[in-house]
Formats: structure tokens, sequence, C-alpha cells
């Protein structure tokens, strides 16, 4: 079991494959893009697979969610997918993506194992795609949803960051679009994990923000919130239900006392948390030859040591010195 000294047990990983990805969104990188980590430093797929292998069968960890960088970019994903989904108890497996090479990969990776999937998007119009992901890819995107959804990818949601005066006049739009598609659609507020450490608090669009906008077209209601559990998603009733609409308040509400997430970096660094300062180094041991108990080991000691909370809203914080594309969102 993977528990911390305030009592929360982490039973969610999040498994970074890759740093490297085909945008550039301006929430995350530059336009340069990032030194990405040198392919030595990666994990190797059956590195993956074994400390995936270690966190399910020695650790209690029950849903494991790949992500990056770009998760799609990885070759070996399908593969690691399957492996995943040969362990017993048989994990829940999920992934976060921009979506593009889904049209390609959603239904083998839907029958390596994938249950359910995340797909970004920001805006439904080209122009501000161009801006903001700095790329021209938004077919892309549309279609890679339309293709998860063809492959029965269930449910499939949508991941939606808002910045100010580039897309922040999008929230209805993007609701409109995942009710008329049947996706599920949560917004997330803008966190200080860009690479450049240009987020700045003043500017960030706001949960109660982007909620006033949504009800100015639509009825919201919340959902039962017996029902969120360690969710991060504050969850609403679109109209009456039963469709749905998330809220993410990373910042402005955060929700770290029921936090039951772990993260492994593409480079085998354990992260108790999005904003931790510091990491616990997997690899190392594991080339040297660990034992999956010494492995398992070290894993429950990075997590014991996890703080109450991220610390976004203290005078002191430090943005992590590691982006997001790296730690894995
Ligand atoms: N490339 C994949 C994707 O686009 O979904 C997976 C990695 S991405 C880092 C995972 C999620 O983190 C995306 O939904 C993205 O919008 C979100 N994200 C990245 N940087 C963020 C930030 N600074 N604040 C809030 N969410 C962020």
């Amino acid at each position: 079991m993977l528990a911390d000294s305030f009592g929360r047990i982490a039973t969610d990983l999040r498994v970074s494959l890759t740093d490297r990805c085909n945008l550039r969104c301006a929430y995350c990188m530059p336009p340069e893009g990032l030194d990405w980590l040198p392919s030595p430093e990666l994990l190797t797929d059956d590195e993956v697979a074994r400390l995936v292998r270690v966190a399910v069968e020695l650790l209690g960890i029950r849903e494991v969610r790949f992500t990056g960088g770009e998760p799609l970019l990885r070759r070996g994903l399908a593969r690691i997918v399957a492996r995943t989904a040969e362990l017993r108890p048989r994990p829940e497996i999920s992934l976060t993506t921009n979506g593009i090479g889904l049209t390609r990969t959603a239904g083998p990776l839907r029958a390596s194992g994938l249950d359910r999937i995340n797909v970004s998007l920001d805006t439904l119009r080209p122009e501000t795609f161009r801006k903001l992901a700095r790329r021209d890819r938004l077919p892309d995107v549309l279609d890679g949803l339309a293709a998860a959804a063809e492959a029965g990818l269930a449910p499939v949601k949508v991941n939606a960051v808002l910045m100010r005066d580039l897309n922040d006049a999008e929230a209805g739009p993007l609701l409109r679009y995942c009710l008329d598609h049947g996706y599920e659609l949560r917004f997330i507020e803008q966190m200080p994990l860009d690479a450049q450490h240009e987020w700045k608090r003043a500017e960030m669009v706001t949960a109660g923000e982007i909620l006033a906008a949504l009800e100015r077209e639509f009825t919201l209601t919340p959902d039962d919130p017996g029902k969120r559990g360690s969710a991060p998603a504050e969850a609403f009733l679109v109209n009456g239900g039963p469709a749905r609409v998330g809220v993410i308040a990373s910042v402005t509400r955060p929700f770290c006392g029921t936090c039951d997430r772990v993260r492994l970096t593409a480079d085998g660094q354990v992260r108790n948390c999005l904003f931790a300062r510091t990491e616990s180094d997997l690899r190392g041991p594991l080339r040297a030859g660990a034992t999956d108990t010494e492995l398992a080991e070290r894993w429950r000691r990075a997590v014991a040591v996890k703080l109450p909370g991220h610390g976004i809203n203290d005078p002191s914080f430090l943005q992590p010195d590691r982006p997001m594309s790296a730690i894995g969102g």
C-alpha cells in the first residue's frame, strides 16, 4: 500500500511515457520546444512494464493512466497497455492524449486493453488552435476524438484549459460541441507548470469565471457530491442531466486532502505530487539490479513523505523545476 502520513492512500498511478510532444501549447512549453530527455535516460518498455507491475501487484495501484508529453508518440504504447491489462488485479487503464494519431491507434489501443481516454481540446477555432498550440492540427484532434468514440473507448472525456484573451470565450461553444458528440468535458484551471514559468495568478481564468460563463447558456446543478470521492473534477449536471461537465479547480479550490495519485516520470522518478520539489529515483536501483521488493519499499518511502497540499497558494510557493510535459499531466 502507498500511504502517506496524512492518511491518504495512492491507488491511481500516472505514468509519463515521454516528455516529447507534437504540440507546443502555450500553458505548457515555449514555441521552440524543450531539451528533450536523452533516450538512455528514458525507461525502456520492459522497465515501464516492470514498475507498473510492482505498483499493481505489491503497492495496491488500481488505476494506471498513461500520459506525457504525448504518449501516442511512444512506439511501444499498445504493448505497454497490453502488458498492463494482463496484471492481476486488472487495473483500470486510461490515456491522456492530444488526440493526434488516434484515427490510426484508437482501435489497436482498445484491443490492447485501454478502457478510457481523455483528449485535450482547448478551442474549436483553427486560428486560435494555431496560436495556442502553435501547430495547425485542430482537424486531427477532432478526428481523433471521433475515432476514440468509434473504437468504444468510454467515456470519452475532453480536457480544456482556458487562457485569458486567447480562448476564454470558448467555455460555452466547447460544452455545446461535447454535448452534441457525447463527450464529457472538464475544464482545468491553468496551473503554474509551464516550462517558461510565465504563469500569473491574476491572468488565470478561474473555475468561478468558467462556471459563470457556462451558466449564461446552460443550467448547471451540482452532481451528487457523495459521488466525487477522490475525483479532481467538481461535476455538474447540464440542463438537468444526464450530461455532465466538470471543473478541476486545482488552484482556487484545491482537493489535495483527497488526492490518491502518484506519478512516475518517463525517466523513472517517483513524484508524490505534481508540484513536488523532490523526486525518488527508481531507474537507478532498477538498473543496478534491485528486487521488486526493494523497488516497492523505495516507492513506499517516496509516497510516505507526501506533503499535505500542493502549496500553490502559499506565499513561498516555488514552481517545480520540471515542466508538466516531463512530469506527466
Ligand atoms: N499530451 C497529452 C495531452 O495533451 O493531453 C498529455 C499530457 S498533457 C501535459 C496532460 C494534460 O495536462 C492536458 O489536458 C493539458 O491540457 C494539461 N495541462 C498541461 N499544462 C497545464 C497547465 N499548466 N495547467 C493546467 N493543465 C495543464
